[in-house]
């Protein structure tokens, strides 16, 4: 059997999942004893929930495991910046128009299966279709939204730009010189929302969380170990992203890198009056990659996304989360000066698993074994579609779709260590330099 090396683990107070409501209602169990399944997939983010999600559906006499070795909500797919995106700012980095239609289509797929579940099993995860705005301050940078709108203009997507003292008003910061605002971006608490999917998912699925897989065995029927207990299954599915190479599938493709999150308390009436009259909650990414993300949300709190770490431990260490904390209140304050008694209340690390062409590992590596992982930045939306149709490739449903997918999911080779680390850091270094003010 062969050992899984490294297990995910709290990076951090995860503000989304302290804050959500569904937080303390069950979900799942611990795995113990020898149990046996027609389906194993291993890891319960947005993309593993998709899977099991759309194969119950499909398979429904078929019983299926679905396991995570945090808590639902805990893992990655809970600590983002909780935007679905439909538009990201540079889709999966393509030249070919329609290749960026296509994937623009297929996000806007994800976000309606997604409202479709929650509002069907009326899941409390503060759902609201704010839109995006993505945003410069630095004059450098406005080329980047000219770039974008032009992408817009392609795709004949619908969009405003604003400017200056009009966008103070909107955000309640006069910090920024520009911004696109594009209407159709979702904005939610992420760790809700996995946790309200968890509890949707169809009676033939079983959930087992705080179930780390510490061995793996691929075979017939394929083994996975737990502490007391193991998973015997016909079908195999990995869905552990970030970890996915733990489980020696495939090698050479992920990059992991850490970003780190904080969330204030609540304002207080005082403090909405006065810097926030008549502004809707919002969310608001960079213009500049490296830069920093924003949110104001519904019970008033702000949000601020930034900082990279490159770190082949897969742990963000105290230290890691003290940097981050100092950056993140030095760009808090700088975008709402007289909010300097408002504290963040939870800061946290969590893995984006990069990928050199921004294409996910969407594999079949033997029969009755599959790899779905490295979803970048986006996994909101590309997890839930490329989950949605690996199931479909799994029941062997074909579709135009599934043929778009398999042809454009092809990660590029990345060096071995200690190649791939010193190149890491060297571009964080380089892009964090290279975003400035935007930071
Ligand atoms: C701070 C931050 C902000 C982000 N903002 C956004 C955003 O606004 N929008 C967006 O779309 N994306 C965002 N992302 C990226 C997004 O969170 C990921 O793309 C997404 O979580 C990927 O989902 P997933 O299900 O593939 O992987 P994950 O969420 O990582 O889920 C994999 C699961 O596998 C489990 N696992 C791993 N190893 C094992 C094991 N041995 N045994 C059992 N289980 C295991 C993990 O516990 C984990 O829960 C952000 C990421 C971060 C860190």
């Amino acid at each position: 059997m062969r050992r899984i090396p490294r297990l995910p683990a709290i990076d951090g107070e995860l503000g989304w999942y302290e804050t959500s409501p569904l937080t303390g209602r069950w979900t799942g169990n611990r795995l113990k004893g020898t149990q046996t399944f027609d389906v194993l997939i291993i890891g319960a983010g947005f993309t593993g929930l998709s899977i099991a999600g759309r194969l119950a559906e499909l398979w429904p006499e078929r019983r299926i495991a679905l396991v995570d070795a945090l808590g639902v909500g805990q893992g990655t797919s809970g600590r983002n910046a909780g935007f679905i995106i439909d538009l990201p700012h540079n889709l999966d980095a393509n030249a070919d128009p329609e290749v960026d239609k296509h994937i623009h289509r297929l996000n806007r797929f994800a976000i309606s299966r997604l409202d479709q579940i929650r509002q069907h099993h009326r899941i409390d995860c503060a759902w609201h279709k704010a839109g995006k705005y993505l945003a410069a301050h630095e004059p450098a940078n406005l080329r980047h939204l000219d770039s974008f709108t032009r992408t817009l203009d392609t795709l004949g997507a619908p969009y405003e730009v604003f400017e200056d003292s009009q966008l103070q008003q909107r955000l309640g910061t006069g910090y920024y010189r520009k911004a696109v605002y594009t209407p159709d971006n979702i904005l939610i608490n992420p760790a809700a929302l996995a946790q309200g999917l968890a509890l949707a998912l169809p009676d033939n699925v079983t959930l087992f969380d705080n179930s780390p897989v510490t061995g793996v065995a691929y075979g017939k029927p394929h083994r996975a170990r737990f502490l007391g207990g193991e998973i015997n299954a016909t079908t195999l599915v990995l869905s552990a992203n970030s970890f996915g190479e733990e489980f020696g599938l495939f090698r050479q493709r992920l990059v992991p890198v850490f970003t780190y999150a904080s969330l204030t308390g609540p304002m207080g009436e005082t403090q909405v009056r006065r810097g926030f009259p008549d502004v809707a909650p919002w969310g608001l990414t960079s213009a500049h990659p490296a830069g920093t993300t924003v949110r104001l949300t519904p019970d008033r709190r702000i949000f601020v996304r930034n900082s990279f770490s490159f770190d082949a431990t897969l742990r963000a260490r105290p230290q890691d989360l003290q940097r981050a904390w100092r950056q993140h209140r030095a760009s808090f304050t700088a975008r709402f000066p007289d909010l300097h008694e408002l504290n963040f209340e939870y800061t946290w690390g969590g893995m984006l698993r990069m990928t050199l062409n921004h294409q996910s590992v969407f594999q079949r590596p033997a029969d009755n074994l599959y790899a779905l992982c490295g979803m970048n930045g986006v996994g909101l939306a590309k997890g839930t579609y490329l989950g949605y149709y690996l199931a479909e490739w799994m029941a062997g449903r074909d579709s135009d779709d599934l043929d778009f997918i398999r042809r454009h999911n092809q990660p590029r080779w990345v060096p071995p260590e200690p190649l791939r680390s010193l190149g890491a850091r060297l571009r964080l270094c380089y892009e964090a330099g290279k975003a400035a003010g935007e930071v």
